[in-house]
């Protein structure tokens, strides 16, 4: 079922999760660990990332370092075509243009149209660790928009190969990302609404934010994307920070901010165990605001801590 559907059958604020394949040799059981405390919260939808290559250096006989290509987290298709089976919730992989070809990527779309997959979240990807900037495939899609282009052109029978006779339409829900504190490569928020708009006119039919710990800066989000003609469901993306570490990694990685009274909450806490509970503490409160305003659905970053999660949900749903 398409999540446009669910969004606009429910009256309520529906509770998603996303997660992140296993670590490369580890067991999918990792994975239903982590699903199994969370469905009595009946998920609509479970998002799960999609991890390009990375280049790692390996030490050879004679002290030589070898530029080795590999993908620590594959698994994406199989894990939404388990979980749709394990748990019958609908499950959404993220399809993104790195390292893929466009007859790649139309491959990659039969599969997952085959396995009755109706939903995908279409993202550009982040360049390689070793690259200083994003580089498309030859015959790759340098943006998230071309990517939901050829989405959209699937969606009404039109494949690469244009003689193709008879095609059969795929018939898939586009989501995309969008950033409430802006995506880090854009030169403003202007800029990046522009873009945002673009893909939502080229067939995106529903955006998850980036992650936030304000909600004001949400708030600001929808009403800019209103401003700009952008009308689609705006689903906020929620994470439960848990370490002390995340008070520097998580600002590093995602280009967010950590507001002032969270952090100087956080900054009187011994360990961990006392930045988790301020960690949920906050987290609830963001989600009870976000329940008042209405919002489409709470879609939890969980990154492997549902205990986490489920004790936030606990306290909303
Ligand atoms: P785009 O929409 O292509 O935008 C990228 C940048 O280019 C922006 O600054 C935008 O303003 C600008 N831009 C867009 N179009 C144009 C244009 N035509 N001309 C000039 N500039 C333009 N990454 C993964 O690798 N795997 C995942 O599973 C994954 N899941 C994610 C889920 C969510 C909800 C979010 C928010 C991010 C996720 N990411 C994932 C990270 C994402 O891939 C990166 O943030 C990436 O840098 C941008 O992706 P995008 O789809 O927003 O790109």
């Amino acid at each position: 079922m398409k999540l446009t559907e669910k969004l606009n059958q429910s009256k309520n604020t529906l509770f998603s999760i996303e997660i992140l394949p296993p670590l490369k040799g580890k067991s999918i059981q990792s994975i239903y660990d982590g699903i199994d405390p969370l469905m009595e919260f009946k998920p609509a939808f479970v998002d799960v990332t999609y991890h390009r290559e990375e280049y790692i250096y390996k030490k050879r006989e004679g002290g030589y370092l070898e530029k080795v290509s590999m993908r620590k987290r594959p698994g994406t298709v199989g894990i939404c075509a388990a979980i749709m089976n394990k748990y019958n919730v609908e499950a959404v992989p993220h399809i993104i243009c790195g390292g893929f070809t466009r007859e790649e990527t139309e491959n990659a779309l039969i599969d997952l149209q085959f396995l009755g997959i109706d939903n995908v979240l279409a993202l550009r990807g982040d360049s390689i660790k070793t690259e200083p900037a994003f580089v498309p495939e030859p015959n790759g899609h340098p943006y998230a928009l071309d990517l939901v282009k050829q989405v959209t052109d699937m969606n009404q029978a039109h494949y690469i190969d244009n003689d193709m006779k008879d095609a059969a339409p795929t018939n898939f829900c586009i989501g995309v990302a969008g950033y409430p504190e802006k995506h880090f490569e854009a030169p403003n928020m202007v800029s990046d609404l522009k873009f945002l708009k673009q893909k939502v006119d080229a067939g995106a039919e529903y955006i998850v934010t980036q992650m936030f710990f304000d909600n004001t800066k949400y708030f600001q989000f929808v009403e800019d994307c209103r401003k700009h003609g952008i009308t689609v469901p705006i689903i906020p993306g929620l994470k439960i920070l848990s370490g002390k570490k995340q008070i520097v990694t998580l600002p590093k990685i995602f280009h967010i901010d950590i507001p002032q009274p969270f952090y100087e909450a956080l900054e009187t806490c011994k360990d961990d165990k006392e930045i988790k509970a301020v960690g949920i503490e906050w987290c609830i409160q963001q989600c009870k605001e976000l329940l008042k305003a209405n919002v489409p659905c709470l879609h939890f970053y969980t990154m492997g801590a549902s205990e986490m999660t489920k004790s936030v949900a606990k306290e909303i749903f």
